[in-house]
Protein backbone atom coordinates (compact mmCIF):
# COMPACT_ATOMS: atom_id res chain seq x y z
CA UNK A 1 0.00 0.00 0.00
CA UNK A 2 1.43 3.44 -1.01
CA UNK A 3 1.93 6.43 1.64
CA UNK A 4 0.87 9.68 0.95
CA UNK A 5 2.66 12.37 2.15
CA UNK A 6 4.51 15.13 1.29
CA UNK A 7 8.18 14.42 2.37
CA UNK A 8 10.77 15.59 0.00
CA UNK A 9 13.29 13.61 1.04
CA UNK A 10 10.95 10.48 1.08
CA UNK A 11 10.42 11.34 -2.21
CA UNK A 12 14.04 11.44 -3.24
CA UNK A 13 15.35 8.44 -1.60
CA UNK A 14 13.17 6.04 -3.46
CA UNK A 15 13.73 7.91 -6.77
CA UNK A 16 17.90 7.68 -5.74
CA UNK A 17 17.11 4.17 -5.25
CA UNK A 18 15.75 3.28 -8.87
CA UNK A 19 12.24 3.28 -7.71
CA UNK A 20 9.06 4.98 -8.82
CA UNK A 21 7.07 8.11 -7.13
CA UNK A 22 4.28 9.67 -8.27
CA UNK A 23 4.65 13.47 -8.17
CA UNK A 24 2.47 16.24 -8.49
CA UNK A 25 2.38 18.88 -11.63
CA UNK A 26 0.51 21.49 -12.09
CA UNK A 27 -1.17 19.71 -15.36
CA UNK A 28 -2.27 16.10 -13.86
CA UNK A 29 0.15 13.87 -11.53
CA UNK A 30 3.21 12.01 -12.72
CA UNK A 31 5.08 8.69 -12.50
CA UNK A 32 8.22 9.98 -11.86
CA UNK A 33 11.52 7.75 -11.75
CA UNK A 34 15.56 8.53 -12.99
CA UNK A 35 15.31 9.40 -16.63
CA UNK A 36 19.10 8.07 -17.12
CA UNK A 37 18.52 5.02 -15.62
CA UNK A 38 16.12 2.43 -17.76
CA UNK A 39 15.54 -0.26 -15.10
CA UNK A 40 13.92 2.44 -13.32
CA UNK A 41 12.21 3.76 -16.18
CA UNK A 42 10.93 0.30 -17.48
CA UNK A 43 9.30 0.25 -13.73
CA UNK A 44 7.04 3.71 -15.01
CA UNK A 45 5.78 1.06 -18.47
CA UNK A 46 5.23 -1.91 -16.23
CA UNK A 47 3.10 0.05 -13.13
CA UNK A 48 1.01 1.84 -15.64
CA UNK A 49 0.83 -0.83 -17.96
CA UNK A 50 1.82 1.29 -21.20
CA UNK A 51 2.84 0.08 -24.14
CA UNK A 52 6.50 1.07 -24.81
CA UNK A 53 5.39 3.11 -28.38
CA UNK A 54 4.41 5.64 -25.76
CA UNK A 55 7.21 7.53 -24.99
CA UNK A 56 7.92 9.96 -21.96
CA UNK A 57 8.15 13.33 -21.12
CA UNK A 58 11.19 14.34 -19.37
CA UNK A 59 11.46 16.34 -16.22
CA UNK A 60 13.95 18.68 -15.44
CA UNK A 61 14.19 22.66 -12.99
CA UNK A 62 16.46 24.53 -15.68
CA UNK A 63 17.32 24.98 -19.52
CA UNK A 64 21.05 24.61 -17.60
CA UNK A 65 20.16 21.11 -16.36
CA UNK A 66 18.45 20.51 -19.88
CA UNK A 67 21.44 21.15 -21.50
CA UNK A 68 23.22 17.75 -19.68
CA UNK A 69 20.78 16.04 -21.72
CA UNK A 70 19.66 17.82 -24.84
CA UNK A 71 21.71 18.16 -27.96
CA UNK A 72 20.78 21.50 -28.53
CA UNK A 73 18.27 24.15 -27.88
CA UNK A 74 16.81 26.32 -30.84
CA UNK A 75 15.76 30.00 -30.77
CA UNK A 76 12.17 29.14 -31.10
CA UNK A 77 12.26 26.70 -28.49
CA UNK A 78 14.31 29.04 -26.26
CA UNK A 79 12.31 32.02 -27.23
CA UNK A 80 8.99 29.32 -25.75
CA UNK A 81 11.10 28.40 -22.61
CA UNK A 82 11.51 31.33 -21.47
CA UNK A 83 8.48 32.92 -21.82
CA UNK A 84 6.36 29.54 -20.36
CA UNK A 85 8.62 27.56 -18.05
CA UNK A 86 7.64 26.41 -15.77
CA UNK A 87 4.89 25.69 -17.23
CA UNK A 88 2.22 23.53 -19.06
CA UNK A 89 4.81 23.52 -22.21
CA UNK A 90 6.11 20.45 -23.38
CA UNK A 91 9.17 21.12 -26.45
CA UNK A 92 10.43 17.90 -28.15
CA UNK A 93 14.52 18.78 -28.48
CA UNK A 94 16.93 16.43 -29.48
CA UNK A 95 18.48 13.95 -27.43
CA UNK A 96 21.86 13.33 -26.57
CA UNK A 97 22.33 9.51 -25.97
CA UNK A 98 22.65 9.69 -21.82
CA UNK A 99 18.95 9.50 -22.02
CA UNK A 100 17.80 5.80 -22.81
CA UNK A 101 16.06 4.88 -25.57
CA UNK A 102 12.89 3.50 -23.73
CA UNK A 103 12.23 7.11 -22.66
CA UNK A 104 11.51 8.05 -26.27
CA UNK A 105 10.45 4.55 -28.02
CA UNK A 106 13.55 5.00 -29.84
CA UNK A 107 13.26 8.24 -31.47
CA UNK A 108 15.57 11.26 -31.44
CA UNK A 109 13.86 13.69 -29.93
CA UNK A 110 13.03 14.04 -26.10
CA UNK A 111 10.03 15.32 -24.99
CA UNK A 112 11.10 17.95 -21.80
CA UNK A 113 9.37 20.18 -19.78
CA UNK A 114 9.91 22.14 -16.67
CA UNK A 115 6.96 21.61 -14.15
CA UNK A 116 5.38 24.50 -12.15
CA UNK A 117 5.10 23.12 -8.63
CA UNK A 118 6.96 24.10 -5.74
CA UNK A 119 7.01 20.94 -4.28
CA UNK A 120 8.22 19.29 -7.64
CA UNK A 121 10.61 21.40 -8.26
CA UNK A 122 11.91 21.27 -5.15
CA UNK A 123 12.55 17.75 -5.50
CA UNK A 124 14.08 18.01 -8.93
CA UNK A 125 16.64 20.26 -7.70
CA UNK A 126 17.39 18.13 -5.09
CA UNK A 127 18.53 15.06 -7.83
CA UNK A 128 21.09 14.75 -9.88
CA UNK A 129 19.00 13.09 -12.41
CA UNK A 130 15.70 14.21 -14.08
CA UNK A 131 12.73 12.61 -14.04
CA UNK A 132 10.85 10.60 -16.37
CA UNK A 133 7.28 11.00 -15.69
CA UNK A 134 3.98 10.37 -17.58
CA UNK A 135 0.44 10.72 -16.14
CA UNK A 136 0.24 8.49 -12.76
CA UNK A 137 -2.66 6.31 -14.41
CA UNK A 138 -3.40 2.79 -15.55
CA UNK A 139 -2.67 3.35 -19.67
CA UNK A 140 -6.04 4.91 -21.46
CA UNK A 141 -7.38 5.93 -18.26
CA UNK A 142 -8.90 9.28 -17.05
CA UNK A 143 -5.32 11.27 -15.54
CA UNK A 144 -5.11 11.75 -12.09
CA UNK A 145 -5.70 15.13 -10.30
CA UNK A 146 -5.32 14.75 -6.92
CA UNK A 147 -3.02 12.21 -4.48
CA UNK A 148 -6.13 10.40 -3.76
CA UNK A 149 -6.73 9.76 -7.66
CA UNK A 150 -3.48 8.00 -7.79
CA UNK A 151 -4.13 6.16 -4.93
CA UNK A 152 -7.20 5.03 -6.06
CA UNK A 153 -5.38 3.26 -9.26
CA UNK A 154 -2.02 2.67 -8.58
CA UNK A 155 -1.84 2.61 -4.48
CA UNK A 156 -1.07 -1.50 -4.66
CA UNK A 157 1.79 -0.82 -6.68
CA UNK A 158 4.01 2.25 -5.66
CA UNK A 159 5.79 3.47 -2.64
CA UNK A 160 5.15 6.82 -2.33
CA UNK A 161 2.52 9.40 -3.68
CA UNK A 162 3.96 13.56 -3.19
CA UNK A 163 0.81 15.54 -2.20
CA UNK A 164 0.90 19.01 -3.52
CA UNK A 165 -2.83 19.38 -3.53
CA UNK A 166 -5.04 19.37 -6.72
CA UNK A 167 -3.60 20.22 -10.37
CA UNK A 168 -3.90 23.73 -11.00
CA UNK A 169 -4.86 23.54 -14.77
CA UNK A 170 -5.92 20.00 -14.76
CA UNK A 171 -5.09 18.81 -18.50
CA UNK A 172 -1.86 17.70 -19.76
CA UNK A 173 0.81 19.94 -21.24
CA UNK A 174 0.84 21.60 -24.67
CA UNK A 175 3.64 19.42 -26.48
CA UNK A 176 5.43 21.05 -29.97
CA UNK A 177 7.78 19.69 -32.10
CA UNK A 178 9.28 21.48 -35.03
CA UNK A 179 8.56 19.67 -38.84
CA UNK A 180 10.73 20.29 -41.24
CA UNK A 181 11.58 23.63 -39.10
CA UNK A 182 8.13 24.14 -38.62
CA UNK A 183 6.52 25.03 -35.63
CA UNK A 184 3.64 22.38 -34.69
CA UNK A 185 1.35 21.81 -31.89
CA UNK A 186 1.40 17.94 -31.72
CA UNK A 187 -0.99 17.69 -28.24
CA UNK A 188 -2.92 20.93 -27.31
CA UNK A 189 -3.01 21.14 -23.71
CA UNK A 190 -2.69 23.76 -20.76
CA UNK A 191 -1.18 26.25 -22.12
CA UNK A 192 -3.36 27.93 -25.08
CA UNK A 193 -2.31 28.13 -28.99
CA UNK A 194 -2.93 32.03 -29.00
CA UNK A 195 -0.01 32.20 -26.14
CA UNK A 196 2.65 30.18 -28.05
CA UNK A 197 1.26 32.09 -31.47
CA UNK A 198 2.22 35.65 -29.52
CA UNK A 199 5.56 34.66 -28.68
CA UNK A 200 6.73 32.87 -31.92
CA UNK A 201 4.50 33.53 -34.57
CA UNK A 202 1.73 31.39 -36.44
CA UNK A 203 2.06 27.51 -35.45
CA UNK A 204 0.76 24.25 -37.36
CA UNK A 205 -1.55 22.03 -35.23
CA UNK A 206 -1.40 18.79 -36.27
CA UNK A 207 -4.39 16.20 -36.03
CA UNK A 208 -3.27 13.05 -35.39
CA UNK A 209 -3.80 9.39 -36.42
CA UNK A 210 -4.11 6.38 -33.69
CA UNK A 211 -1.40 4.92 -35.43
CA UNK A 212 1.06 7.41 -36.05
CA UNK A 213 4.62 6.41 -34.66
CA UNK A 214 5.83 10.13 -35.12
CA UNK A 215 3.29 11.59 -32.43
CA UNK A 216 2.86 7.94 -30.12
CA UNK A 217 0.34 8.60 -27.60
CA UNK A 218 -2.36 10.25 -29.31
CA UNK A 219 -4.11 7.64 -29.06
CA UNK A 220 -7.68 7.93 -30.51
CA UNK A 221 -9.14 6.24 -27.66
CA UNK A 222 -7.53 7.68 -23.89
CA UNK A 223 -8.35 9.36 -20.85
CA UNK A 224 -11.74 6.88 -21.01
CA UNK A 225 -14.22 6.26 -18.00
CA UNK A 226 -15.20 2.73 -18.18
CA UNK A 227 -18.95 3.55 -18.56
CA UNK A 228 -19.24 5.07 -22.28
CA UNK A 229 -19.51 8.10 -23.23
CA UNK A 230 -21.24 10.40 -25.57
CA UNK A 231 -21.05 13.84 -26.60
CA UNK A 232 -23.06 16.27 -28.55
CA UNK A 233 -26.48 18.35 -27.68
CA UNK A 234 -27.50 16.91 -24.76
CA UNK A 235 -31.21 17.40 -24.45
CA UNK A 236 -31.04 15.52 -27.77
CA UNK A 237 -29.05 12.67 -26.42
CA UNK A 238 -31.02 12.50 -23.39
CA UNK A 239 -34.25 11.63 -25.49
CA UNK A 240 -32.02 9.12 -27.32
CA UNK A 241 -30.94 7.79 -24.19
CA UNK A 242 -34.26 7.46 -22.61
CA UNK A 243 -35.03 4.77 -20.30
CA UNK A 244 -30.95 4.38 -19.00
CA UNK A 245 -29.34 5.57 -16.23
CA UNK A 246 -27.53 8.72 -17.30
CA UNK A 247 -25.23 10.92 -16.18
CA UNK A 248 -24.83 14.42 -17.93
CA UNK A 249 -21.14 16.25 -17.94
CA UNK A 250 -22.39 19.74 -18.64
CA UNK A 251 -20.40 22.81 -19.52
CA UNK A 252 -22.55 25.15 -17.82
CA UNK A 253 -25.99 24.38 -17.59
CA UNK A 254 -27.97 22.31 -15.65
CA UNK A 255 -29.76 19.39 -16.92
CA UNK A 256 -32.61 18.41 -14.21
CA UNK A 257 -34.01 15.53 -16.04
CA UNK A 258 -30.80 14.01 -15.88
CA UNK A 259 -29.96 11.54 -12.89
CA UNK A 260 -26.81 12.66 -12.05
CA UNK A 261 -25.62 16.06 -13.21
CA UNK A 262 -21.93 17.66 -12.79
CA UNK A 263 -21.29 20.84 -13.96
CA UNK A 264 -17.75 21.66 -15.17
CA UNK A 265 -18.12 26.05 -14.46
CA UNK A 266 -21.35 27.29 -13.58
CA UNK A 267 -19.75 31.10 -14.94
CA UNK A 268 -18.53 29.07 -17.94
CA UNK A 269 -14.75 29.40 -17.52
CA UNK A 270 -13.07 27.20 -19.37
CA UNK A 271 -9.74 27.23 -17.35
CA UNK A 272 -11.86 26.22 -14.44
CA UNK A 273 -13.53 23.62 -16.44
CA UNK A 274 -10.14 22.29 -17.37
CA UNK A 275 -9.18 21.84 -13.90
CA UNK A 276 -12.36 19.92 -13.17
CA UNK A 277 -12.43 18.08 -15.93
CA UNK A 278 -10.93 14.80 -14.90
CA UNK A 279 -12.25 14.82 -11.42
CA UNK A 280 -15.24 15.39 -13.24
CA UNK A 281 -14.91 12.19 -15.38
CA UNK A 282 -14.01 10.15 -12.37
CA UNK A 283 -17.14 11.09 -10.26
CA UNK A 284 -19.34 9.83 -13.25
CA UNK A 285 -17.71 6.66 -13.78
CA UNK A 286 -17.94 5.99 -9.80
CA UNK A 287 -21.79 6.01 -10.24
CA UNK A 288 -23.87 3.57 -11.29
CA UNK A 289 -24.98 5.31 -14.57
CA UNK A 290 -25.45 3.35 -18.16
CA UNK A 291 -24.24 5.92 -19.77
CA UNK A 292 -22.30 9.62 -19.36
CA UNK A 293 -23.75 12.01 -21.85
CA UNK A 294 -21.70 15.32 -22.85
CA UNK A 295 -21.12 18.28 -24.93
CA UNK A 296 -17.82 20.52 -26.44
CA UNK A 297 -17.13 23.45 -24.98
CA UNK A 298 -16.13 27.08 -26.88
CA UNK A 299 -13.00 25.92 -28.94
CA UNK A 300 -11.13 28.54 -27.81
CA UNK A 301 -8.16 29.02 -25.14
CA UNK A 302 -8.05 25.63 -23.32
CA UNK A 303 -11.59 24.95 -24.68
CA UNK A 304 -9.43 23.00 -27.05
CA UNK A 305 -7.65 21.02 -24.86
CA UNK A 306 -11.23 19.75 -23.41
CA UNK A 307 -12.76 19.18 -26.12
CA UNK A 308 -9.70 17.14 -27.34
CA UNK A 309 -10.12 15.29 -24.44
CA UNK A 310 -13.92 14.95 -24.10
CA UNK A 311 -13.21 13.23 -27.94
CA UNK A 312 -11.44 10.63 -27.05
CA UNK A 313 -12.39 9.74 -23.76
CA UNK A 314 -15.67 9.26 -26.19
CA UNK A 315 -13.65 7.32 -29.00
CA UNK A 316 -13.91 3.47 -29.47
CA UNK A 317 -11.23 1.65 -28.96
P1 LIG B 1 1.88 11.71 -20.90
O1 LIG B 1 3.16 11.94 -20.21
O2 LIG B 1 1.15 10.49 -20.47
O3 LIG B 1 1.04 12.95 -20.86
O4 LIG B 1 2.20 11.44 -22.43
C1 LIG B 1 3.33 11.89 -23.06
C2 LIG B 1 3.03 12.07 -24.52
O5 LIG B 1 4.02 12.94 -25.07
C3 LIG B 1 3.19 10.81 -25.34
O6 LIG B 1 2.01 10.07 -25.33
C4 LIG B 1 3.50 11.36 -26.73
O7 LIG B 1 2.32 11.72 -27.40
C5 LIG B 1 4.26 12.62 -26.42
N1 LIG B 1 5.71 12.40 -26.56
C6 LIG B 1 6.58 12.10 -25.57
N2 LIG B 1 7.82 11.96 -26.05
C7 LIG B 1 7.74 12.16 -27.38
C8 LIG B 1 8.70 12.12 -28.43
N3 LIG B 1 9.99 11.86 -28.19
N4 LIG B 1 8.25 12.37 -29.67
C9 LIG B 1 6.95 12.64 -29.91
N5 LIG B 1 6.00 12.67 -28.95
C10 LIG B 1 6.39 12.44 -27.71
MG1 LIG C 1 -1.04 10.02 -19.99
Amino acid sequence: MSHIGSEILQAKSILEAGKAVAIPTETVYGLAANAMDADAVAQIFAIKKRPTFDPLIVHTYSLEALKSFVLEIPEAASLLANAFWPGPLTLLLPKKPIIPDLVTSGLERVAVRIPNHPLTLRLLQSLDFPLAAPSANPFGYISPTTAQHVADQLGEDIEYILDGGAASIGVESTIVGWENGIATVLRVGGLSIDAIEKVIGPVQVQSVSSSNPAAPGMLKSHYAPRIPMRAGNITELIKEFSGKKIAVLSFQQAYPTADINYILSESGNLNQAAQRLFAAMRELDNTDAEIILTEFVPAIGLGLAINDRLKRACAEE
